[in-house]
């Protein structure tokens, strides 16, 4: 599918419009990437709000926030340097199942612990100088680590299914990191948009992003409802699987909580969110679905592949090729998801899609009305 276009008129607008149209709306997904762009945006927990005033009416605030005006199609351009867009897993060159191959890496992760390895081996090999990650703090809610050696990267392991703010600690690195960010879909689309909309050093300063799949997060209150209905006060690890009860570990042993009682903790902008598989980064990995020893790895971009193919050949990971079947499914679920906010149709929460500045016919084919694009 060729064409995107960005309306850059539409983007000079500033942290009160920002603050209107995306806060106040109950559409910000606590990503962070505004957080500290700013002086004047600042997170609290999961809250991110505009603290002072200011009356700048063209600010990058509003530029680089993943649900201000988002056209997929021209950020994929300068990610994959091509002008066609794959609108259902986004542009990418190698699909697999993969893992770990050193327990050291999978044991604290949450499935075959890709990421962990992947992260580790970009550090040991000074592909970067910091890995920017979401780790779990005293108090038991997550928050970023800027990982510079391999036991603090193995220490931020494991889903933690509540959105963070990680994004915010990108402004904390110094002028010359090479700094590689593990995020969820909305950050890594912010991250895309700071690169591409500003001059900031920041987003100069981000090498690579591996991004994970996510289908919805959970807002910090989350904590709260296991405190008050499990007495539970520290979560060390938690699962969602596919069509189950929601597991949570905690010292006290294991609980189940059925998903519909949690549903309602689910951030409200997640609803709206169009991209499952973080279609803006180097590399994705997600679940497999099937075996929990696992990950989906999907390579996107040369960088990626130089990273995933140097893991192979040190022993650091293992690959399978990726069943055809399991491909099918994938592709089914994203584009459910993508057909549910286009079409603002959810049984429990509201859904906006406005932010996203989309072609007719692409818009058609992922209603499901449209021909093959
Ligand atoms: C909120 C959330 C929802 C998800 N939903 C799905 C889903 O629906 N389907 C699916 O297939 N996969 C989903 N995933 C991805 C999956 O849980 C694993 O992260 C992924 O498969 C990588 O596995 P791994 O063993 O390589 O991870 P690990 O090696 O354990 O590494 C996990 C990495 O994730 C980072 N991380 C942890 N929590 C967060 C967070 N809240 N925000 C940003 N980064 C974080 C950590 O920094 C760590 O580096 C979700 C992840 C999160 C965080
Ligand atoms: S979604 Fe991200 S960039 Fe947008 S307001 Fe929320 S924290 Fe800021
Ligand atoms: S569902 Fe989308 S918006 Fe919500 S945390 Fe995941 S990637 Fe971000």
């Amino acid at each position: 599918m060729k064409e995107g276009c960005e309306n850059l008129e539409e983007l000079k607008k500033g942290s009160q419009d920002l603050k209107r149209e995306v806060m106040d709306g109950g559409w910000c997904v606590s990503c962070g990437v505004c957080v500290e762009a700013c002086p004047y945006i600042k997170a609290l927990g999961d809250r991110v709000a505009v603290i002072h005033d200011c009356r700048l009416d063209d600010g990058n605030c509003y530029k680089i926030c993943p649900r201000t005006e988002t056209d997929y199609h021209t950020l994929s351009k300068m990610v994959h340097q091509k002008d066609e867009y794959e609108p259902v897993l986004g542009g990418h060159r190698k699909l697999y199942f993969a893992r770990a191959a050193q327990e050291k890496f999978s044991e604290p992760a949450q499935y075959g612990g890709v990421v962990t390895a992947l992260a580790a081996l970009a550090l040991s090999e000074n592909e970067v100088d910091a890995a920017l990650l979401t780790g779990n703090s005293p108090g038991n809610r997550p928050q970023p680590v800027l990982a510079r050696k391999e036991e603090e990267v193995v220490a931020a392991a494991g889903s933690k299914y509540t959105v963070c703010p990680t994004v915010k600690g990108l402004y904390k690195t110094n002028d010359d990191d090479r700094v590689l960010v593990v995020g969820r879909p909305c950050q890594v689309t912010g991250l895309r948009k700071l690169q591409h909309r500003t001059e900031m050093r920041q987003g100069k300063n981000v090498e690579l992003i591996i991004g994970l799949f996510c289908f919805f997060s959970l807002r910090y209150d989350f904590y709260d409802f296991l405190q008050d209905e499990l007495g539970i006060d520290a979560v060390c690890g938690m699962d969602i699987p596919k069509d189950g009860d929601v597991r949570v570990l905690s010292p006290s042993g294991k609980h189940e909580v059925p998903l519909d009682k949690i549903r309602p903790l689910i951030k409200q902008g997640c609803h709206s969110c169009f991209d499952p598989t973080s279609e803006l980064s180097d590399i994705s990995v997600g679940s497999t679905e099937s075996d929990p020893g696992w990950c989906t790895l999907i390579v996107r971009t040369e960088k990626g592949d130089a990273l995933v193919q140097k893991a192979i050949a040190q022993k650091v990971i293992e690959v399978q090729p990726y069943p055809a079947e399991k491909e099918k499914q994938l592709r089914e679920a994203v584009v459910n998801k993508k057909r549910r906010v286009l079409l603002e149709q959810h049984d429990f929460a509201p859904i906006n899609s406005s932010y996203l500045n989309m072609d007719e016919k692409m818009r058609q084919f992922l209603k499901g009305r449209g021909e093959n694009v």
